[in-house]
């Protein structure tokens, strides 16, 4: 997207948000700096050799948006909100990019960014991503994974406004657990800690002594199985990024 459309956005969900001065410029700012400041990721490269790439910005992936968000979250929740709005900014910066196609071998990708920078920010769709938001990770998790690049300048503009307000309204949401989360965590972290890691380490324990008993090292990579089944207590892990959401440990 142009940063005419970045800014735009930034600025509709600072209105709606009722965000002043400083704060407004954090999200502005934060909104065009992955143009400024590309993120990096590492790469491999065909002969195996490790380099430093520039984040793709159309297809940055889950990981790098949450990233963010994160980040976002943890200064929002330590009280520095212009951090906060910072990061956020970042997060949505790729959310945004993502929203518009890059069409076949990128050719049709400039037209639609300069189509939309001419259209107004559907102020309506950023107020119901705002109200509608649920203020959780996993919530965001699936709005990032729901966003598709449209072929429409109208549509990807939409989905744009839509994804980052729904995003904005996650991340400055509530700063307070919602009822149960602190006890159904605990039970849950009881739970992993006395039946789940006991049958982990045994299934690990056991491949690892078969392995010994019959000389067979290829059986000792059967002790991954441990690793795997405290992976399948997937309530516990769920509510422990739920948890962590709201500073809960
Ligand atoms: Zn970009």
């Amino acid at each position: 997207m142009k940063w005419r459309t970045h800014t735009a956005i930034a600025k509709a969900i600072a209105d709606v948000l009722g965000l002043d001065g400083s704060l407004r410029k954090a999200l502005s700012s934060g909104s065009i700096d992955p143009d400024r400041r590309p993120d990096v990721t590492l790469r491999v490269s065909g002969r195996g050799r490790v380099y430093v790439a520039r984040a793709p910005h159309h297809n940055p992936g889950l990981r790098v948006v949450m990233r963010h968000v994160w980040r976002a979250r943890r200064s929002y929740l330590g009280g520095d909100d212009f951090e906060a709005l910072r990061s956020l900014g970042r997060a949505l910066h790729y959310i945004q990019d993502m929203s518009a196609s890059k069409g076949f071998l990128g050719l049709s990708h400039d037209s639609v960014e300069g189509m939309v920078a001419l259209l107004n920010i559907p102020v309506k769709v950023i107020e119901e991503g705002l109200s509608s938001a649920v203020c959780s990770p996993h919530y965001i998790e699936k709005t990032v994974r729901q966003v598709k690049p449209q072929k429409d300048a109208g549509k990807a503009l939409e989905e744009a406004c839509r994804a980052s307000a729904s995003v904005a309204g996650a991340v400055v949401g509530r700063k307070n657990p919602p009822e149960g989360l602190v006890d159904d965590f605990a039970q849950a972290r009881r739970r992993y800690w006395s039946r789940t890691i006991p049958v982990a380490a045994a299934a690990s324990l056991l491949f690892l002594a078969f392995a010994l008993a019959t000389q067979n090292v290829a059986v000792a990579l059967g002790a991954v199985s441990g690793y795997i089944i405290q992976l399948l207590d997937r309530r516990y892990h769920y509510l422990r990024k739920e948890a962590e959401w709201y500073g809960v440990r």
